[in-house]
Parts: structure tokens; sequence; C-alpha cells
């Protein structure tokens, strides 16, 4: 560890938590409910993770307008500030649509800075070893542009997070294992070689409709350009990716290329939204999978900063972002917290899953610098 990071043995895990940060609601009918991390903090609390030693609760701050400028525009920043307080005018040039995935709603800004805020407080933990990781699940909003709000993202806390590491002339890995693309992370580091972003996701047809699985993008071959050329992975994963699936491919992929880059810091979204009961995607992963990838995160030795993400599965994201967090913790896991009996495919199935699979790891492999 090098260029100013500090270094130990830091063995703490911190969890960003405010209610504020759980109590707005983008659309009666939508399907992103920031209530859902009230489940997981009293989940926590009932099984007293807080109450042991080496936990930390930490209090989000408001982002400043200069670090949402680190990815967003100046005008998309006013647009979303008129929005937040006059939502009923029309902003769809800014990609917030009353009746469409991010719709604009009362006092957006202002938590949507706090949300941003507590990614920001949480890599200031982990960046200066008082905490071996810290987490604030109601971060991890990877599809927002530069200058619009996409896939129910308003400000791109990872993005800012990532970028703001970058300029102190860190080294930064971006993981991301939402189910969906991590586009707008990817988008904004496309061109340089000091974020290596890595995403698995769901890619292809929604299986039934033909339509393209959200959002489209993700492919092995967006692999940046000019300097960013192969620093940009996308392990392209088919519907139906199982538990056995997904752990071959996050073992492929994701510790040699690490290994091989050597971040400073280790950023993760950890959208569950892959789960195998989540009522927006076609993945099938279970709490097996994010045991398996929570655990090597924490053996790695990278400074890590956690977010949540995707996750529309109340009971799905309660039980496995609280299993996450033990583990973060170095803490038992109690098999209440465990999918008991998840999808395992046999027969045609399994081999058509593990080919696309394989393809998929043999690509992502492929395109790296
Ligand atoms: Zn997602």
């Amino acid at each position: 560890m090098t260029r100013g990071v500090a270094t130990g043995t830091a063995t703490g895990a911190g969890f960003v938590w405010d209610p504020r940060i759980a109590s707005h609601v983008y659309r009666d009918d939508h399907p992103l409910r920031p209530e859902r991390l009230i489940g997981v903090h009293d989940t926590l609390e009932r099984l007293g993770a807080f109450a042991r030693p080496d936990a930390r609760v930490l209090a989000p701050r408001a982002a400043t307008r200069g670090q949402i400028e680190r990815i967003h525009a100046p005008e998309y920043v006013e647009a979303v500030m008129q929005a937040s307080a006059d939502p009923d005018a029309d902003y769809t040039e800014w990609g917030l649509d009353p009746y469409g995935d991010t719709p604009p709603f009362a006092g957006m800004h202002e938590v949507s800075l706090l949300t941003t805020g507590g990614s920001l407080v949480a890599m200031e933990e982990a960046l200066a070893g008082r905490l071996r990781v810290a987490v604030n699940y109601s971060g991890g909003l990877h599809h927002a542009r530069a200058r619009r709000a996409s896939g129910f993202c308003i400000y791109n806390d990872p993005a800012i997070v990532c970028g703001v590491l970058a300029d102190r002339g860190l080294r930064v890995a971006y993981v991301d294992i939402d189910a969906h693309h991590g586009d707008g992370v990817q988008a904004a580091f496309y061109d340089t070689d000091q974020v290596l972003t890595i995403s698995l996701h769901e890619y292809g047809p929604i299986p039934g409709l033909g339509r393209m699985f959200f959002p489209g993008t993700g492919r092995a071959s967006e692999r940046g350009r000019g300097a960013g050329t192969g620093y940009s992975i996308n392990v392209a994963l088919p519907a139906f990716t199982d538990d056995t699936a997904y752990i071959r491919a996050f073992d492929a992929v994701v510790p040699p290329l690490l290994e091989r880059y050597r971040p400073d810091v280790l950023v993760t979204q950890q959208g569950i939204d892959p789960h195998f009961t989540d009522p927006l995607t076609d993945l099938k992963i279970s709490t097996r999978t994010r045991e398996h990838v929570v655990r090597w995160f924490r053996s790695s030795p990278y400074r890590w900063v956690a977010m949540g993400g995707g996750g529309y599965s109340l009971d799905a994201v309660r039980r496995t972002w609280a299993l996450e967090f033990l583990i973060m913790l170095g803490a038992e896991v109690p098999d209440e917290l465990r999918d008991a009996d998840p999808p395992v495919w046999t027969g045609a199935k399994r081999t058509a899953v593990d080919g696309s699979t394989d393809q998929a790891i043999r690509e992502a492999l492929a395109a790296a610098w």
C-alpha cells in the first residue's frame, strides 16, 4: 500500500445509518423502496451486531455541491434542485419522468445529497484505516449519468467516490455485483486506467419478453478507450445464472484481475437484485454466492468501501445485507439469514448456463489490459 493510504490491521466495520436515508418514497408503486433498509438495520440490531466492539454506526453528512459536480454537470444539479422543490414541472429532458423509472419527487435533492454523503463518509473511514470496511447500503446508485437520471439513480455516488479517490492519486478498483450493468460508473472512467471497473451482470434479451434487459449495455467488447483501453471489464452473464455458475465467474475474473491491477482502494457496489426471488431480474443467486463474494472482499489486502444498489425483494434485501454486514464484522452468521433452498440447475439447463457463463468469463478476461 503506497500513495498515502494508511496501512494497518483494522478489523472493524462501519454501517452508515440515519432514518432519513430510509424514509423517502420515489412513487407509491415504485419498486425501489428505501424503507427496505429499516429491515436490514432492525435485523442487525436484534442480532446484537451494533453492540459488538468492532461495529461502528456512521452518520451520513450531506455531500457538497463540489463533490456532486465531480461527476454531474452543474445544469443537471440545478434541474434536480428545481425538481426537488417543484416536482410537478417537466424535467423529462434530465431523465426525470413522473411515470418512468426515475420520477421527480419532493426533497429528492436533499436526500440524494445525504445518501451520496453516506458513501463519502464510508470512504473516509475506510481510507483512514480506522475500519476494515464501511458500507452505505443507501448508496450504489450506479446508473446516473453526468447530465441525466437513470434507472432509479439521481446522483451516482459510486462514481463520485471513485472520482474523489482518483483525484487524490489513488488507484481504484470498482467491482459491481448488482444484477444490472454498472453503466454510469463505467462511462465516467471509460478513458482512464486510474479506475478499473469490473461489472458482473445479466445481459441479453429478457426470457419470454424479448426486449433487452436494462440498461442494454455491458458486453465484454465495451473495454474502455484510449488510456482506459482494457480497464472496463464486463462479465455478461446469462439469465438463470445460479450460485454455481456465478461463483465460478467471480473467482475466475475478480481475484486475478485485482491481483494484477493492485489497487490502493476497492470500491464495491453490492446490489442484491441478482437474488433468485428478485422480481425485476432473471439471475438466480442466493445468500451462498454473497457469503462467498463478501468473504473474499474481506480477505483481500485492499482498503474497502462498500455500497448497496438494487434489491426489490424486501426479504432478500433484509437477510442478505444483514448477513453481509455480519461477515464484514467477522461475526457468526445465523442460519435464519441464509436461503434454505436456492435453485441449482441440472441436466440441459446446467449445460446451457455453464456454457454461456464460461463464454462470458473468457471474453471478460480477453478484454483486460
Ligand atoms: Zn440493479
